[in-house]
């Protein structure tokens, strides 16, 4: 029977979608291969395009576009980056005439939330924080033994409550909600209930410093070579 085809566009080597060519040339799609989404889902694909025609979807795309641009700058000796993604965001931020901001930030980046906090007030915004433990409900409400909590059997553990953050996020009607270390699963129960717009400024990794994709670029090495092996 032969393998469904479905979209991998990490293992594509054409890259069509991204051709070296001048403005006026179309992208030689026919050239893409079988795998790729433009060839397998061209309808889902035109009519995501078309959300672009919303004049506010198509301002807020715009404007996240001149974002990008201006992470950049043009030297005779090359395209150099220039900014850190805290200051993109406080550029985007202001771009979008953002005046309130959310933080949902995890406990264990209690020092980090406080000095964002800082930064972005000192950048004119007005911010709204919420720490990963609002709620003080402890872990046995969704079933979490004694065995299972990191203090220990018989410590009060409370829960990480990624919808009550969203929540009070929601609540206090900011105009940006920024994510700052959640947990993973814990960070997913907050995208899906939080119903403003956000993005992350960080994600959780406990061992390389916050950046997970250090795992990756050690990936080759003899240190997380395992990441490789195949599971059976
Ligand atoms: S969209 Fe198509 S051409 Fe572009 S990376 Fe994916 S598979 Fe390759």
């Amino acid at each position: 029977m032969a393998k469904k085809l479905y979209p991998v566009c990490a293992r594509c080597t054409k890259v069509v979608c991204f051709p070296m060519l001048k403005a006026n040339e179309e992208p030689p799609i026919d050239e893409a291969p079988a795998f790729c989404p433009m060839k397998l889902m061209p309808e889902v694909i035109a009519k995501a395009i078309a959300e672009y025609d919303k004049p506010e979807v198509r301002e807020f795309a715009r404007l996240a576009s001149v974002q990008e641009f201006e992470c950049y700058e043009h030297l005779p000796e090359g395209r150099r980056t220039k900014i850190p993604r805290v200051e993109e965001l406080i550029q985007f931020a202001h771009k979008c005439d953002y005046k309130r901001l959310g933080v949902a930030f995890c406990t264990g980046l209690a020092n980090e939330a406080r000095i964002l906090n800082d930064i972005l007030e000192n950048k004119g915004f007005e911010v709204v924080s919420v720490r990963c433990k609002v709620g003080a409900t402890p872990k046995e409400r969704i079933g979490i033994r004694e065995e299972e909590k990191i203090r220990g059997p018989g410590w009060l553990e409370t829960m990480c409550n990624p919808i009550v953050q969203a929540e009070v996020l929601n609540q206090s009607n900011v105009d940006l909600a920024i994510m700052l270390g959640l947990c993973i699963g814990h960070d997913t129960l907050f995208i899906q209930y939080c119903r403003v717009p956000m993005t992350v400024l960080a994600v959780k990794d406990r061992v390389f410093g916050h950046n997970p994709l250090a795992a990756l670029y050690l990936a080759d090495s003899p240190y997380y070579g395992r990441l490789m092996t195949k599971t059976k």
